[in-house]
């Protein structure tokens, strides 16, 4: 197997999931609409497998590596890897990130369900010292909204190193840009939400892991808390992987293009871009008012929350309560999309006006 040469991700994005080939084949996979299978094979019953997922699954294994299980959303396939931790196990993760885990997270501390150990990622040595007598470190870098970078190579050994459970939501990143798994992670997750489905008209998530165990505990936590994805939706993120990667492509060189422009703009203060992705947090010069007023203004770049589409995507992160409060007042959280890079500087630009 070894020498069998490897495709490329656009070529593995096209060819993968795809129905048996043989002559009069369908070219795609059905939508299986069933609630049931008929006895003496695979499936069984339609909380435990279906075909459309299936697909869907070997798809995102192409680019992360592993197996995958999918997910009603990115939420509920973070939610089944913690629901297989024990009672009161102490967990390392971000003190900044996707506000729904940060949300999660602090619940589960207060209740007891988890020890949550919040720490600075970026500071490999504060994430190293939290790790003693840690069940799992939870990474999540680039970290939603403000792009902090975790060092998931130098974290990730060092927790292996003690035998300590890794999972990486590489949802900003994509395996375009860093594939946890060969880094030696547990448990690579996704919001397919986001740039795998790519056209913000679907939510799902997912879970990669190389170790069967850990596959059939995690498999068991999606047919007993139930949150499977719908066969449509199933259908729709494997559509929209398709195109992933020249999606991402043309987004990430659009965000290039627009950091450059923004460095240079007076109104802008600073600039956050980790270079790569399609992710741009920017704060301008004045204050939470002003910041709205910016993102009333566009007419290219829609006023909404959420990522990854082909459509570029802008907000003010802390209008939402359940921000964390690092995230300072007038930070912007932009979503490059597929449009034309000068149209959405030109927007950009006008809507700076409205400070
Ligand atoms: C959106 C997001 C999630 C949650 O995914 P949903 O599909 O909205 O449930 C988790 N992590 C990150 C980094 C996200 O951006």
């Amino acid at each position: 197997m070894s020498s069998e040469k490897k495709l490329h991700p656009e070529t593995y994005a096209i060819t993968s999931g795809r129905p048996k080939s043989e002559a009069g084949a369908s070219l795609n996979v059905g939508i299986s609409l069933n609630s049931t299978f008929e006895a003496g094979s695979g499936l069984g019953y339609g909380r435990y497998g279906n075909e459309t997922w299936k697909a869907l699954e070997i798809a995102i294994s192409e680019f992360e590596g592993g197996e995958t299980l999918t997910f009603s959303s990115g939420m509920a396939a973070i939610s089944a890897v913690f629901s297989i931790l024990p009672i009161g196990a102490p967990l390392v993760a971000s003190n900044q990130g996707y506000s729904g885990v940060m949300t999660l997270l602090k619940s589960f501390h207060e209740s007891g369900r988890l020890e949550v150990r919040f720490v600075d990622v970026t500071d490999n040595q504060e994430v190293i010292s939290a790790l003693k007598g840690a069940a799992m470190l939870w990474l999540e870098s680039p970290t939603n909204p403000c792009l902090d970078i975790a060092n998931l190579q130098t974290l990730i050994a060092a927790a292996k190193k003690m035998n300590i459970g890794v999972g990486v939501d590489n949802t900003f990143a994509t395996p375009l840009v860093q594939k946890p798994l060969a880094l030696g992670a547990d448990i690579v997750m996704h919001s397919v939400t986001k740039f795998l489905a790519g056209h913000s008209d679907v939510l799902m998530g997912s879970l990669s892991t190389n170790d069967p165990a850990l596959y059939k505990r995690l498999e068991d936590a999606r047919k007993f808390n139930g949150a499977i994805p719908g066969p449509f939706e199933a259908w729709l993120a494997l559509r929209g992987i398709r195109t992933f990667v020249m999606r991402f492509e043309k987004a990430q060189s659009n965000a290039k293009y627009l950091v450059e422009q923004m460095k240079n703009d007076k109104r802008i203060s600073r600039v956050r871009y980790p270079g790569f992705g399609a992710m741009i947090s920017f704060e301008i010069v004045g204050d939470a008012q002003a910041a709205e007023r910016v993102c009333a203004a566009s007419s290219i770049i829609t006023h909404a929350t959420s990522l990854g589409g082909v459509e570029s995507l802008w907000e003010r992160r802390r209008r939402w309560e359940i921000e964390s409060h690092v995230v300072p007042e007038n930070l912007i959280r932009l979503s490059v999309g597929c449009e034309n890079s000068g149209d959405l500087w030109d927007d950009i630009a006008k809507s700076l006006d409205a400070i």
